[in-house]
């Protein structure tokens, strides 16, 4: 048995679509266009290069983006101004501080600086604990596109196992929530887990998040289960790499490769938050 390859690009490209109908049809209606602005501080060489393939996907679908700098030295408060001045700013939807921040600067503080309703990486606490409480608010985009491909897939969630080995906050805590919303039955994994073979082979839908370069083995995988692998490692010979064995897909039903699986999901969600941030700003 050979798994479906979950095509991240192919599904990446229906959102971009579906985004770019609905600005098509605020545009006609008289209303702005969405803006997303972001925030660099210092010149982080990835950074850079998200932030470019947010622009590209920006324009792809209609969105204004701009970027807004500071220097490697800037301090807490400087960046926490800067977020300030851009939630007044009437023109800007969406937000998006570009980590990493330099180790001088308060992660924490600037994340709660940003507006919650223009926080489009879904990350200010009045957001997570709305995930929490099942209410609804802006999703962080790597969860959101997490679901979006597993629904995409027709895999089903309700009832199912689903085990995420992660518990971050950026994405293990917030899969994990969004599956127990879609009524699975969700166990969370971490470094400190015992048995982790054992406790992935219970995977109707794996998750996996750890950051650890083929960590996943091929016979943790239930036979016909989802893997969804988040990981972005990279290899020996420069390659990128999952943190779920390729040879999983021997045994697996589904599997989302490294890279094309997650990754243009997350960059298509925050199209999706930002538009979503603007719709509410502005219902028209
Ligand atoms: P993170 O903050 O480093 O969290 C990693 C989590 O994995 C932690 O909870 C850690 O446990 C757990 N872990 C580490 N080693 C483990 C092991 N051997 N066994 C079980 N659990 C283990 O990373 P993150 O930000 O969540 O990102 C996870 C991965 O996804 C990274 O490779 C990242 O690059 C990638 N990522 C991809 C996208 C995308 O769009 N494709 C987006 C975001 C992240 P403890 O809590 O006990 O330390």
């Amino acid at each position: 048995m050979s798994a479906i390859r979950v095509d991240g690009e192919r599904v990446a490209t229906g959102v971009l679509a579906e985004v770019a109908a609905r600005i098509e049809a605020r545009l006609r209606a008289g209303l702005p266009r969405p803006h997303l602005a972001a925030v660099l501080v210092g010149h982080d060489p990835a950074s850079e290069t998200y932030v470019r393939l947010k622009r590209r996907d920006a324009e792809r679908v209609g969105i204004a983006t701009s970027d807004r700098r500071l220097p490697e030295s800037a301090t807490t408060s400087e960046v926490v101004d800067l977020v300030e001045s851009l939630n007044r700013d009437p023109e800007v939807s969406g937000i998006l501080v570009q980590q990493p921040l330099p180790p001088q600067v308060e992660v924490e503080a600037v994340v709660a600086a940003v507006d919650p309703a223009k926080d489009v990486d879904g990350f200010h606490p009045l957001n997570a604990g709305r995930l929490l409480l099942g209410q609804s608010g802006l999703v962080a985009c790597t969860p959101a596109g997490i679901i979006r491909l597993l629904d995409e897939y027709r895999v089903p969630i309700a009832g199912r196992r689903a085990v995420v080995v992660g518990r971050s906050n950026v994405v293990g805590k917030p899969v994990a929530l969004l599956l127990l919303r879609r009524d699975a039955t969700v166990t969370v994994c971490h470094s400190k887990t015992t048995n982790l073979a054992e406790v992935c082979r219970e995977a109707d839908i794996l998750v996996a998040a750890a950051g650890r370069l083929g960590l996943i083995r091929a016979d943790w995988v239930k036979p016909g289960a989802a893997v969804i692998d988040v990981g972005v490692n990279r290899r020996e010979d420069g390659r990128l790499g999952g943190d779920v064995d390729p040879a999983a897909a021997e045994v697996a039903g589904w599997l989302s490769p490294v890279p094309g699986g997650v990754g243009p999901l997350t960059r298509a969600m925050l199209m999706a938050n930002t538009c979503r941030a603007e719709e509410a700003r502005r219902p028209g």
